[in-house]
């Protein structure tokens, strides 16, 4: 049985164009967007206020490519999208999306890694990527020259998106460090960039965006992310959403169009990148920008620029509920509503928040970097708290259970299988991965679900489990193949394995099974050998990634005849443990 989207939801306007890239698409008129002229700035820096009008987004795109194209010696026609791959390690700022559409322009590919990122583990982004040029910021200078250096970019190739001085602080840039204001500034006087001549389909076939996942096993790996993914997923995302509005503006007429966005999520991440950076803007939306999460600074952007959806993960709503007494000094009447993506929300959580903000419509959808993002998400119309809502236009979606067989009916859990025009190309060299992972079309999520009629009739998805070993930490990835080799460096750690707990406030956190080396020794108090193995893990690995969840000594780790790790059989046996406790 296939579900697909419900009846109303109107199918997309045209089939997503497969010879465009995303900035042609995102700034012509003729797909459907907003018109320039009554949208709003996209991206205006929430510290600062700074912001540019979409007209000049567009030319800021251009000026920027040319100037690209001078600094790289990248052509727009000329060679293949891996020559010309660049990366981006920076918090958020108002000009990062400029950028990745800019080497767009030059048929680059665009790899954005998390801003906490370490040197190591930004090394392992740009080496495994094929980076070639890196933009970053001031604060993460140092961080970023470091991998750089190990990568063979050399320092003319690292370049510095601009951010606020509340977060830069007072020091100036090296002088011999472009930064993109500059790069944009000398734009202006080349001459104009050819147009791309892209042949029927490269659209489809070109890789766009380059971001990280570990998929349903293994190390991070590149994600294959063509244009029109994201050109996909903004038009189903978008004709949903406006389906929705048109129909509740039949009874209550309050949406109007354009809104004001918060977007604080790392642009980094599918969520950010695809929901808040495109389909908000193909919309018209302006998206205030913040560069991490801070309660206060959160809710004073909320009151100051009458924000009106929130674009947020499920600990950013646990810490709301957690400090009613400070969410109540600001003035959050503009808020119509929010959106919860990239680990569940659970239903009691959110019903109290609905409760805190009764007016609010508390709405959730389901993603996954490779189906470059969103496959079902809640309708403003048929709100049921605990689900991620109804697939969008062109989802089609199965449910397999264990043993290889399709569910067809309500409320029986399985795998969930997604065909979607956004369904990525693949992983980047990991043949593996893609047999395990893809197949005609169809994507494994990893994920177990559970399709259930809600009392207006209309199928929702509930993600009720995860069979694959993925981790993750305030919505962000945790690996577990990734510490366990980290681990394995360690001298106290023979064997180990790595799995979620439960966390109240960050969803889940990574938990250690360790089995002690022999050159432990005896009189070694287990709590220092303990400390020492989070610590190694804490110097050299993002802070999500850390071992909050504990590190126990195993006398072995449980294996399948083949050598893999029994997870399923530690998680149980972690549960148990918790049970009794
Ligand atoms: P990422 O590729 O980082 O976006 O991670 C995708 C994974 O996040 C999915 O495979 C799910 O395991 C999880 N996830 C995303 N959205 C939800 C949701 N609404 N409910 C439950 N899990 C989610």
């Amino acid at each position: 049985m296939v579900f697909t989207s419900p009846q109303w939801v109107p199918q997309l306007p045209f089939d997503p164009p497969d010879s465009l890239s995303i900035s042609e698409f995102m700034l012509n008129e003729q797909y459907g967007r907003q018109p320039i002229a009554h949208s709003r700035p996209p991206f205006t820096c929430g510290l600062t206020g700074l912001e540019y009008s979409a007209h000049q987004v567009k030319d800021r795109v251009d000026q920027l490519a040319k100037a690209l194209s001078k600094e790289l010696g990248w052509k727009p026609n000329q060679g293949t999208e891996w020559d010309k791959v660049a990366g981006i390690f920076s918090v958020n700022t108002v000009d990062t999306i400029t950028l990745s559409w800019a080497i767009h322009r030059l048929s680059g590919v665009s790899s954005p890694a998390n801003a906490v990122y370490s040197s190591s583990e930004l090394e392992y982004q740009l080496r495994s990527s094929g980076s070639r040029a890196l933009f970053t910021c001031l604060p993460l200078l140092s961080t970023a020259l470091e991998a750089a250096s190990k990568c063979n970019i050399p320092r003319n190739k690292v370049f510095l998106l601009q951010v606020p001085k509340q977060i830069s602080g007072s020091q100036d840039p090296p002088k011999d460090i472009k930064t993109v204001d500059q790069l944009i500034q000398e734009g202006t006087s080349l001459p104009t960039l050819e147009a791309l001549r892209w042949e029927k389909g490269q659209g489809a076939r070109q890789t766009a965006f380059l971001c990280y996942s570990s998929g349903t096993s293994g190390l991070p790996k590149g994600v294959k992310i063509s244009h029109r993914n994201v050109i996909g997923n903004t038009l189903q995302i978008s004709t949903y959403e406006s389906s929705a509005r048109e129909r509740l503006k039949q009874t209550e007429d309050r949406h109007d169009g354009t809104e004001v966005a918060l977007g604080l999520l790392p642009q980094s991440h599918i969520y950010s990148l695809v929901v808040i950076c495109h389909a908000t803007l193909y919309r018209g939306d302006q998206v205030i920008n913040l560069p991490k999460f801070e309660l206060q600074s959160y809710l004073n952007a909320i009151q100051r620029f009458k924000i009106n959806t929130l674009y947020v993960v499920p600990p950013i709503i646990i810490n709301m509920a957690k400090n009613k007494k400070m969410c109540d000094k600001y003035n959050l009447h503009s808020v119509r509503g929010l959106f919860t993506g990239a680990a569940p929300l659970g239903e009691e959580t959110a019903e109290e928040l609905q409760k805190q903000y009764p007016a609010w419509e508390v709405r959730q959808g389901y993603g996954l970097t490779e189906t470059a993002t969103v496959c079902c998400m809640t309708a403003s119309d048929d709100i049921w708290l605990g689900s991620s809502g109804s697939f969008l236009p062109m989802v089609e979606a199965r449910i397999m259970s264990v043993d290889g067989v399709e569910i067809t009916g309500y409320d029986q859990p399985g795998e969930l299988v997604i065909k979607s025009p956004s369904v990525v190309l693949g992983y980047l060299n990991s043949d593996e991965a893609d047999r395990a992972t893809f197949e005609d079309g169809w994507m494994r999520t990893g994920d177990v679900a559970v399709v259930k009629k809600s009392p207006k009739g209309n199928e929702h998805c509930f993600i009720v489990d995860r069979i694959k070993e993925l981790i993750k930490v305030k919505g962000l990835q945790v690996a577990p193949a990734e510490l366990e080799a980290h681990l394995l460096t360690h001298p106290a750690v023979a064997d180990c394995a790595v799995i979620s707990v439960p966390d109240e406030a960050a969803g889940e956190l990574p938990k250690a099974f360790v089995v002690k080396s022999a050159s432990v020794g005896l009189e070694e108090n287990d709590r220092m050998v303990v400390r020492n193995i989070q610590k190694h893990v804490e110097k050299h690995k993002a802070k999500h990634k850390w071992l909050k969840g504990g590190v126990v000594f195993v006398p072995e780790i449980p294996k399948s005849p083949s050598g893999k790790i029994l997870r399923r059989m530690l998680k149980e046996k972690d549960k148990e443990a918790r049970r009794q406790k």
